[in-house]
């Protein structure tokens, strides 16, 4: 395994479409196992396959509750709202307002090409709805009510904005 460079804002990588996965290969075993270690090395909540640069629909999640892995996700039904700063690993030291669905229910692939289906409510739907955009070159920053704030650092006691 081996952390991968993360793409940053300006990289028009992050901006294109991915291809969904045929063949569950060596090639995507390892780029999983890669984007996690990448995830879990910036301490993201979340990280898609355009962020480390392959244009593949593949995304890692953990928001604390154990890794997810998810290959060529769908989202299947949305409901609820909810209001919360978000950030990007690929925006560094930013933060800003997003509107997201509250419950979101996913199917996908797993490593092993088994189709499984699965449901978030609150960050865990975030994260999803977040993920799965990158997948269609859409960034949070194009879904920001009001400005981007400057991430503050350091006191500690506020809560963290999660980067996914
Ligand atoms: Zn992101």
């Amino acid at each position: 395994m081996a952390t991968r460079i993360i793409r940053t804002y300006e990289d028009e990588i992050l901006r294109k479409k991915c291809k969904p996965v045929g063949e569950i290969n060596e090639r995507i075993i390892t780029l999983l196992d890669d984007m996690a270690e990448t995830m879990y090395a910036a301490n993201g909540v979340g990280l898609a396959a355009p962020q480390v640069g392959t244009l593949r629909r593949i995304v890692v999640i953990d928001v604390g509750n154990g890794l997810i892995e998810l290959i060529n996700p769908v989202i299947l039904e949305s409901s609820g709202i909810q209001q919360a700063n978000e950030g990007c690993l690929s925006v560094p030291g930013k933060q800003g307002m997003v509107t997201r669905p509250d419950h979101v229910r996913v199917e996908a692939l797993d490593r092993d090409g088994e189709k499984f289906i699965m449901e978030g409510d609150g960050l865990l739907a975030r994260a999803f709805c977040h993920e799965i955009d990158h997948l269609d070159g859409i960034l949070y920053t194009d879904l920001v009510e009001g400005e981007l704030e400057d991430v503050e650092f350091d006191d500690g006691e506020d809560e963290e904005t999660p980067e996914e």
